[in-house]
């Protein structure tokens, strides 16, 4: 099948060699050229716009930033609308705001072009093995007739309902995330603190009840302080933001999210905002006056 990727960073590049891999025909736009040239080295076309994109393929996926630049490559000039054949279908793979994820759906519907979220977990490793953990919100007939394409660049792909519930889905994991990663932080300050190497820690407890895969993949890094991104912080500043906006509206208390955005934007501002998340443990280093290990 030919179809049409937009979007060619840390996730997106991988997403579409597992796409080649699977035997389809990849037309590719991002607005970094070099991006483009590293995936038509590995066999796929490249497109002069995201218009050109959605002219040629009746697939269409998306893997940006945020719900600014997904309103732009869609709805904007020289955008996926303006190309795009009635009857196609765009998977929106961002993580984006859900309210956002419903309003482009619908001026997709408009132009008769379907539309389904289908935000992903799982980060860089899990995008290059095609093992990413895939949320979708949308017409569940769409959902049907995407779900081989879904599973050539996941593991898993579950339908969470209509249109934006991928993302309230993705919302939810990264508040997990996020505060996963801060209650590490703080409690292997507070063992290095107190006498304990925190390597040993981890070693002792990551088997118990208090283990997690958060823990397995940020605790080295943590102890390593390598952090080369996997996910950025600015990244998770925007999914909590978004989460917090989605509280707000929808009358759900976030206190938890609420004080790890505050950290985070705390690391933005000493100029980590391209680290990895896990970075949340140099606030508490910064805190402390101590590092972790
Ligand atoms: P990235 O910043 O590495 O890639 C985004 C790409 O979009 C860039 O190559 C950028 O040039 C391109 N882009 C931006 N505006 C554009 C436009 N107007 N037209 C065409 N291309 C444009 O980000 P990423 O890490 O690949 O993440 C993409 C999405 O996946 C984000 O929503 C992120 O939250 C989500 N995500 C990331 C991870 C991760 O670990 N990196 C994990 C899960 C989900």
């Amino acid at each position: 099948m030919k179809i049409g990727f937009i979007g060619l960073g840390i996730m997106g590049k991988p997403m579409v060699r597992n796409l080649l891999k699977a035997g389809h025909e990849l037309v590719v736009y991002d607005v970094i050229p070099s991006n483009i040239e590293e995936v038509v080295n590995s066999g796929a076309k490249k497109a002069a716009s995201s218009k050109e994109v959605a002219a040629s393929a009746t697939l269409i996926i998306t893997m940006l930033p945020n719900s600014p630049e997904v309103k732009e490559v869609v709805l904007g000039e020289n955008g996926v609308l303006e190309g795009a054949k009635p009857g196609s279908i765009l998977i929106d793979m961002s993580s984006i705001a859900p309210l956002a994820s419903q309003e482009i759906c619908k001026a997709c519907a408009e132009k008769g072009v379907r539309m389904i979220d289908a935000p992903v977990s799982g980060g860089e490793p899990k995008a290059i093995d095609g093992t990413l953990s895939i949320m979708v919100g949308g017409e569940k007939q769409v959902f049907d007739e995407v779900y081989e394409i879904l599973l050539q660049m996941g593991s898993s792909a579950v339908y969470c309902g209509e249109i934006g519930a991928g993302n309230t889905t993705k919302l939810a994991n990264q508040v997990i995330v996020a505060c996963n990663i801060a209650a590490l932080s703080e409690a292997y300050m507070l063992s290095a603190r107190a006498g304990v190497d925190p390597k040993l820690v981890f070693a002792a407890i990551k088997g118990g009840l208090a283990g997690s895969t958060v823990m397995n993949a940020k605790s080295p890094m943590i102890f390593d302080h390598n952090f080369k991104p996997g996910f950025k912080v600015d990244l998770h500043i925007k999914d909590l933001k978004n989460a917090l906006d989605t509280g707000h509206a929808v009358g759900s208390p976030l206190p938890l999210t609420a004080l790890v955005f505050e950290m985070l934007q705390t690391l933005h501002s000493d100029g980590c905002g391209q680290n990895d998340h896990s970075a949340i443990a140099k606030f508490y280093e910064k805190v402390a006056g101590k590092t972790i290990c």
